[in-house]
């Protein structure tokens, strides 16, 4: 299965979780502190390494939070 991962620039986000919900792996979880808009934000779980890169979570965030990098670690999206 193909490797990948994602940075989040976590001041764009609102916690709306709509990324939690599509993200096929289930490697976005919402952390305990806030950022600087006062909202939870997503974070990247890789703690099993299973996001694929896959771009779905790119592609649902209206606030277009993502960035997203496969292997050979390339911008994907
Ligand atoms: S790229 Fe795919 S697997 Fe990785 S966090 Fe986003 S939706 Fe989940
Ligand atoms: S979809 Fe975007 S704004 Fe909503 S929780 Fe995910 S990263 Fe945050």
């Amino acid at each position: 299965m193909t490797k990948g991962t994602v940075s989040i620039q976590t001041d764009r986000c609102k916690g709306c979780g709509l990324c939690i919900q599509a993200c096929p792996q289930h490697v976005l979880t919402l952390a305990d502190t806030l950022n600087a808009r006062g909202y939870h934000h997503v974070q990247l779980d890789e703690r099993d390494g299973h996001c694929t890169g896959c771009g779905i979570c790119a592609i649902v965030c209206p606030d277009v939070a993502f960035t997203v990098y496969r292997e050979p670690l390339r911008r994907a999206a």
